[in-house]
Formats: C-alpha cells, structure tokens, sequence
C-alpha cells in the first residue's frame, strides 16, 4: 500500500436488498431473489478484499435497503469474510467505543440472526419501526406491524444488543399528533439509546408521490410537522434524551459515532451498490446498480461511478453545511485547522445575514444553528455551499493496491 494513503476507521456496507418497497421510498433497493444475492454477495466480498489493507474500523455500518434480510448463512459468511481480510476486527470488537450497527426491518428480525449478529461483534440496531400504528404502518406500505416490531426488540435484547435506536416517520397522511405522541410515548417506554425521527417527504417517483398528485392523500401541513417535532423533542428530553442533530437524539453518550464521524467531515470507506466514501479528500460513489456494481467487479474494474476532490474552498464549504445540523455545530478554531480558512473570512456576509435572520448563532468561537435555524437547515446549509473547480479520477479512491 503506498504509505501516504492513510488508514481509514470507518466502513460503510450497502446491503441492497429489501423485502418489498415502501409507498415513500426512493432509495435504490431490490427484491431479494436468491441468484441475485448470491453473486452480488460475491462482487461484495472482492471489493471488500481490495479496501481490506486500508481499514484498522473503530466503526462499522451495515445499512441499505435492508441488510437484515440476508438469511443467517449469507449474514455468517459476510461477517466472517469482513473478520478474516480485517485482523484488527478482533481485537477492536472488545474495545471501549467501538460501535457496529445494523440496520434491521422487525420483519426480518430472528433470535438465530440476533445471536450470530452479537457473535461477530455487531453491537448496535437500528430497527426501522416507523409508528407504532398499524393503519399507519400499512399507508406507508411498510411489510411489518407493531407488534412485530415489539417482538423484534425483545429478541434483539435478549440476545444482548444494549443500544439500540428506532427510526420514526412523522407527518404521515391521516396521522393525528395524538397518534404521534402515542407512538412516542411506547417507543420511550421500550428503552431504546437513540431515536431518529423523520417528517415524511414525497419523493418524484413514488406511489406516495402519485397518491399525493391523485388527491389520493393529502399533506399535513407545516405547521403540524413542526409541531410534531417539537412536541417530540419536549418528550423525549423529559426522558433523558438530548437532540445531537436535526433528526437525531440520544440519551448521553449513545450518538451514533458512525454518523459523526461522516458530518464531522471524517474519513469513511463505502462498499457495494450506491455507496458512497470519501477518503485521502477523494469522495465517491459507486455504480447505484447491482447488475453493473457485479459487471465491474467480475471485470477486475473498480466499481466507483463518479470520483471527485472538490477545491479547498468547495470542501470547506461541504464540511460547514454538515457540520451546522448537528446541535454543536462548528468550533472555529477546528474548522480552521481542518480547512485552512476562517469561517469569518469566507463567509462574512452570509453569517451576518444568517445572524441577523436569527437563524445562527455566533460568538466568534462557535457557529450553531438557533432553534428556528434547525427548521430551515437546508436553506441556511445552502448559504455555505461554495461551487468551484473540481478534479475528478476513474480508480477507485479507497482501494489499497
Ligand atoms: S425498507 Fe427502507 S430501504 Fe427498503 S424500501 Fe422500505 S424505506 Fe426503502
């Protein structure tokens, strides 16, 4: 390996695969027909051997799709395929900090995945409950109901996962803010580390989007979801938990250092279909097709689609966009050593707009989003985003040889 490539702590695993698609999604994600996963768990398993020297991880992140739909033989030999091409992953798995996630679909929760999950080290779930409301559940066209995903969380505990997080979407049509709070409230009583809560978007393409065009369903309004979320942020803070970023809370010390990492503007590695990485200032994408990602792979070809290092200015101005949704938002003097620039200095203006608008705070040591600066994120994110000359490469930036 050429010893100026550093070693990356961070993976990121796309499993793209999922048991039906739900009404709002427009992720990438297939049936999972067993041929197909076969040889795409095949392509997997070479690409991983060629980022394999470049990983020492401290975390790891299997997401898709749905990477618990895997049957426990698939799962068994990937995990011990990761272990065998990572030595390090022995010893890191007992150390102090280290976090594996997984995110599950309760459909696809078992006691005999759980307990081989926990085996190989994966510490962390993250179960997609949504709601706790079956009518809910079924407009959004999700293949579970609550009580599965109750049962799903009994099983995850028993067989010794103590963090875990469940994802939520509020804003969903016909959804009550009595309903809401409910599915809050029996959520919290589960005794989950994390919550990640999300207001329901109707993406292009998706029947949620024709039902929306339809007049199938109609939209709640802004109002109600920023009330939703408040009202989630009142609940859940009285239990402990503390907002970490936009979508996410957690009680103290149980954020997702996965995450983190990646808006902290750290290095990760990204394997398989539509994952993305951004290693050595390179960010990439691989092909968002298993027929292609496998075509490339059993060509010896590096599966990226699009590799590119933005100009320092461009990078500075990615890194300030993410790092402004989490609530600590940017430390000056870390920026500067990470960037090069003064946030003053590159944005003068827009932060005394931002500031004047109420939507930032800045003390000249830190830069943060206020509370109605974190319900126009995006809009504010938009104010730091800078377009410049970009290079671009056809190899794969994370493969070690
Ligand atoms: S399970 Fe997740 S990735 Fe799969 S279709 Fe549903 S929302 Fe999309």
């Amino acid at each position: 390996m050429n010893p100026q490539r550093r070693i990356v702590r961070h993976l990121y695993v796309h499993i793209p695969f999922c048991a039906a698609k739900c009404n709002y999604c427009a992720f990438y994600s297939e049936p999972a027909q067993e041929a197909r996963v076969e040889r795409f768990l095949a392509a997997l398993a070479r690409e991983i051997e060629h980022v394999a020297a470049r990983l020492e991880p401290e975390t790891l992140f299997f997401g898709g799709g749905t990477p618990s739909i895997l049957t426990e033989r698939q799962l068994e030999r990937l995990l011990a395929h990761l272990h065998g091409c990572i030595p390090s992953l022995e010893s890191r798995i007992t150390s102090h900090g280290f976090e594996w996630t997984i995110e599950m679909n309760p459909a696809t929760v078992s006691p005999e995945k759980a307990r081989l999950l926990r085996a190989f080290g994966v510490n962390r779930a993250s179960l997609g409950v949504q709601s706790f409301d079956d009518t809910l559940l079924k407009r959004l066209g999700r293949v579970h109901t609550a009580a599965m995903a109750q049962e799903s969380i009994a099983t995850l505990r028993e067989a010794g996962f103590d963090n875990l997080n469940f994802d939520f979407i509020f804003a969903i049509p016909g959804q009550t803010s009595t309903q809401w709070e409910q599915t809050l409230r029996q959520a919290i009583a589960m005794g989950p580390q994390h919550l990640s809560t999300y207001e329901l978007t109707y993406e292009d393409d998706t029947p949620l989007f024709r039902q929306l065009e339809a007049r199938g369903v109609t939209r709640l309004g802004e109002e109600t979801a920023i009330a939703m979320h408040e009202r989630m942020l009142e609940l859940t803070a009285e239990a402990g938990f503390h907002q970490y970023e936009i979508s996410n809370i957690a009680l103290p010390g149980r954020e997702c250092r996965h995450n983190l990492n990646t808006w902290r503007g750290g290095d990760y590695v990204g394997v398989g279909p539509s994952a993305c990485g951004f290693v050595d200032g390179w960010r990439y994408r691989n092909v968002p097709d298993i027929d292609a990602y496998v075509a490339r792979i059993e060509r010896s070809e590096p599966p990226t689609d699009h590799a590119e290092r933005l100009s320092p200015r461009a990078h500075a101005g990615e890194l300030a966009a993410f790092a402004l949704r989490m609530n600590e938002g940017i430390e000056a003097t870390a920026f500067e050593r990470q960037t090069g620039f003064r946030l003053d200095q590159l944005w003068p203006e827009a932060m005394g707009d931002l500031v004047h608008q109420k939507l930032v705070e800045w003390d000249g040591k830190r830069l943060c989003l206020t509370p109605r600066g974190r319900l126009l994120a995006d809009t504010v994110a938009e104010a730091f985003i800078i377009v410049d000359k970009t290079e671009t490469c056809s190899h794969h930036p994370a493969y070690a040889d």
